[in-house]
């Protein structure tokens, strides 16, 4: 459902995700005439909350991760500050399945526990004393990683922890994909680098409807501005302004705010000849992969779980799989509010790119990957009592190495008028998506 697409708009934004609905709000409360298309049916892109038996499940996305100024305000935004919810101090506790199950909450359980041979202790310890790094800006994470702190912490610890946040694998990913190491790697280690990160202490939130709550709200405010089920197919130029082509008519707009993912981007750009003065980004960014992964949500009664599903979540280290799974997150351990009483909400991340054919099985399949791997770390012993099933394909950005500056070539090429948004350039997060399509408005009211 749509409400009638404008024949023009001063600025149309392109993805209706949170950093598309964070650039049409700021524009909108700066009075600029702004529109926003996406092809989806509901606003937000993967966030999507259901409400089923008492339980609430997260089909994408489980929390936002830092509550920073540009989140703060988006959510004031929304109208949402009294109903956001902070994570249970039980989050704190985080666990890693290596062959077995452990906790890996800081350097007690790494040096007291057995997730690290005696030796990966002493390889780690010893990364103070070791040439600075000096590898290249896009080198992979896990060649950063394995110099400074051994192989075992990038087969035990990174490897589980990249997939948690890529569904990905660090050994294809650049450094500037994650900030902190990205920084650290620029200061010549972690010891070296650390006095470098950013102080503040991220917390991780949701809303009392759960997530969607944020792009619901969003959506509604924007109101008649906002069109869902409106694919954009084309785009291209002349004197005065840009022409974009929508299942649902043209639309003409002086400035372009393009929210959707990478590879779409591009082709648009590509097919539209513009940014083709630099040819060798958009070919990077049309070809940019996609994580798939589907998510499992399971409502599971606490007495059939030997182990209780109690931390934020477990991440499953590659070389003791357990089926697809890549891991599992708590969410009625995080929030309580996801569960009734006595009963555990836990979400089964299922694919990435190690199991990219996860997201072609059918519900019943899936359904026993995540109830098979709660067997073998939780010890459930019965179904669940439900199941729901979400499918994200090709959702995820890898940033491979020579991304950033494929994105940072591709920018300069494209005219001022044409501003680029969201999780295929300025970082995966939900927050990342935040502060990406706050700087899209900016640039676009100039
Ligand atoms: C399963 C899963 C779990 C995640 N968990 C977390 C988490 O816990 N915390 C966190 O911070 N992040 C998480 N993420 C990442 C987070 O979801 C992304 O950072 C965020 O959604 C990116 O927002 P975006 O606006 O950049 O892109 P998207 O949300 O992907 O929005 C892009 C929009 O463009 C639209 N679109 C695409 N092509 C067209 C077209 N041709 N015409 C019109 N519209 C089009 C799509 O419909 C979509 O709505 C998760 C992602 C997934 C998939």
């Amino acid at each position: 459902m749509t409400s009638a697409l404008p024949g023009s708009a001063e600025v149309l934004v392109l993805g209706a995700g949170l950093s598309g609905l964070a650039a049409a709000t700021r524009l909108a409360a700066r009075g600029v005439d702004v529109h926003l298309v996406d092809a989806g049916d509901a606003a937000g892109g993967p966030i999507r909350t259901v409400a089923i038996d008492g339980y609430r499940f997260e089909g994408g996305p489980n929390s936002i991760r830092g509550g920073g100024a540009a989140m703060t305000a988006l959510i004031a935004a929304a109208g949402l500050l009294d109903q956001r919810t902070i994570a249970s101090p039980l989050a704190k506790d985080r666990w890693i399945y290596h062959g077995g199950v452990h906790r890996v909450n800081g350097p007690k359980d790494l040096f007291g526990g057995n997730l690290l041979t005696p030796g990966g202790r002493a390889r780690l310890l010893s990364e103070p004393f070791r040439r600075a790094w000096k590898g290249p800006r896009d080198a992979t994470i896990s060649a950063f990683i394995a110099d400074r702190l051994g192989p075992e912490v990038v087969e035990r610890l990174l490897e589980p922890a990249i997939t948690g946040i890529f569904a990905g694998d660090p050994g294809d990913l650049e450094l500037p994909a994650l900030k902190m190491v990205a920084i650290l790697a620029e200061h010549g280690g972690i010891i070296r680098g650390m006095k470098y990160l950013p102080r503040d202490k991220a917390q991780i939130l949701s809303f009392a409807g759960g997530l969607q709550s944020l792009p619901r709200a969003l959506g509604d405010h924007l109101g008649a501005r906002l069109h869902l089920g409106v694919t954009v197919s084309a785009l291209a130029r002349d004197a005065d302004a840009w022409q974009v082509d929508t299942s649902h008519g043209t639309v003409r707009a002086k400035t372009i705010v393009c929210a959707i993912p990478a590879p779409a981007t591009a082709r648009l750009l590509a097919a539209g000849s513009v940014g083709s003065s630099n040819g060798a980004a958009l070919d990077a960014l049309a070809s940019l992969p996609m994580a798939s992964v589907a998510t499992v949500g399971l409502g599971l009664r606490d007495s059939d779980l030997a182990r209780p599903a109690s931390g934020f979540g477990l991440l499953i280290a590659p070389r003791t799989p357990l089926g697809r799974v890549q891991g599992l997150v708590f969410a009625s351990s995080i929030f309580p509010d996801r569960a009734p009483p006595g009963r555990s909400a836990v979400t089964a991340i299922i694919g990435g790119v190690r199991a990219p054919d996860a997201v072609g099985l059918d519900d019943a399949a899936l359904i026993a990957e995540a109830t098979s791997a709660l067997q073998k770390t939780h010890g459930l012993s019965n179904d669940p009592e439900v199941a729901v099933v979400h499918r994200w394909p090709r959702a995820i950005a890898q940033y491979r190495p020579g991304h950033a500056a494929a994105v940072r070539a591709l920018r300069a090429a494209l005219p001022r008028t044409f501003i680029l948004a969201g999780s295929g350039f300025d970082g995966v997060g939900l927050a990342d998506a935040v502060t990406s399509g706050y700087a899209a408005a900016d640039a676009a009211s100039n």
